[in-house]
């Protein structure tokens, strides 16, 4: 089964996404729990929590068709101690949103060196950060997403992701999400069949598809390997229709959330309805 949807909006309360899921004819959602561009939020209450269920339940959301994603401010690289302490919380603070509401993956980006401390040394305080987490909280994933490999960020290549899956502890709760527009702007090669066919070979040779727990679905503006985040409608950008296809069609990305982050909300619906059609 493939699960197709669209990071959807929560405001006015999280307990609303799955309702702006189904609008949109997503059999999958990604949704902040928290705004994003804060540190604090207050805690979710008793009524937000139980109507999430409710609506999830009612709409046919299962938790592995749910994809949350942390705050961008999070950190988890953090050079600093005070810069690291703070993200450690805050991460840990979603985590245990995530595990009120019931959802079982937890969506992130690993974080910057800030051009202060070499990059094994970044990575292997994300490590650090996430076993705190998964220390603190139960039944949550913490799942890794690719980057373009802007600045100082970390995790443009699966090396750099496998590093940090090497110092995780509990290997059974780590993932990683691939975002397709990254990627091709880390330099993989998506738009040609070979092309395709190699970069989810070394992804297995590299990290190993069973940590495969989400997929980002964004074409992208720029160019292969520019190292630029930008993403583009689907088949309107630089990677093009075609490797979504291959994806709809490919059994390695069944019964994990595929999500839309692309630009324009507006054609989420169509976008959605040419994935399931291209699925079939
Ligand atoms: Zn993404
Ligand atoms: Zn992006």
């Amino acid at each position: 089964m493939k699960f197709i949807g669209a990071h959807v909006s929560t405001a006015g309360g999280v307990e609303n996404a799955p309702l702006n899921a189904r609008e949109i004819g997503a059999t999958a959602f990604a949704l902040f729990t928290k705004n994003q561009r804060q540190w604090y939020a207050p805690p979710l209450t008793e009524r937000q929590v139980s109507l999430f269920k409710e609506r999830c339940e009612e709409n046919g959301y299962a938790p592995c068709q749910i994809l949350p994603h942390d705050s961008y401010l999070i950190n988890l690289g953090h050079p600093s101690a005070g810069g690291i302490c703070k993200s450690r919380d805050a991460f840990i603070d979603e985590m245990r949103r995530c595990e009120q509401l019931g959802l079982t993956l937890l969506n992130f980006h690993p974080g910057s060196t800030l051009g202060e401390i070499p990059v094994e040394e970044s990575l292997s305080r994300v490590a650090a950060s996430i076993n705190m987490a998964l220390e603190e909280t139960r039944g949550v994933c913490a799942v890794i997403e690719n980057t373009a490999g802007q600045g100082t960020n970390l995790g443009h290549t699966f090396e750099q992701i496998a590093c940090i899956i090497d110092g995780v502890e509990d290997k059974s709760r780590v993932g990683v999400c691939v975002d397709t527009c990254h990627a091709f702007a880390a330099g993989y090669d998506l738009s040609t069949p070979e092309g395709f066919a190699e970069t989810f070979r070394r992804f297995d040779a590299v990290i190993g598809l069973k940590y495969l727990r989400g997929v980002h679905l964004n074409d992208a503006r720029k160019e292969q390997g520019s190292r630029v985040d930008r993403h583009e409608s689907i088949g309107n950008g630089t990677i093009g229709l075609d490797p979504f296809a291959w994806i709809m069609k490919d059994a390695r990305f069944e019964n994990i959330p595929l999500i839309l982050e692309t630009p324009d909300s507006s054609a989420w619906p169509g976008e959605i309805q040419l994935l399931k059609s291209l699925a079939l």
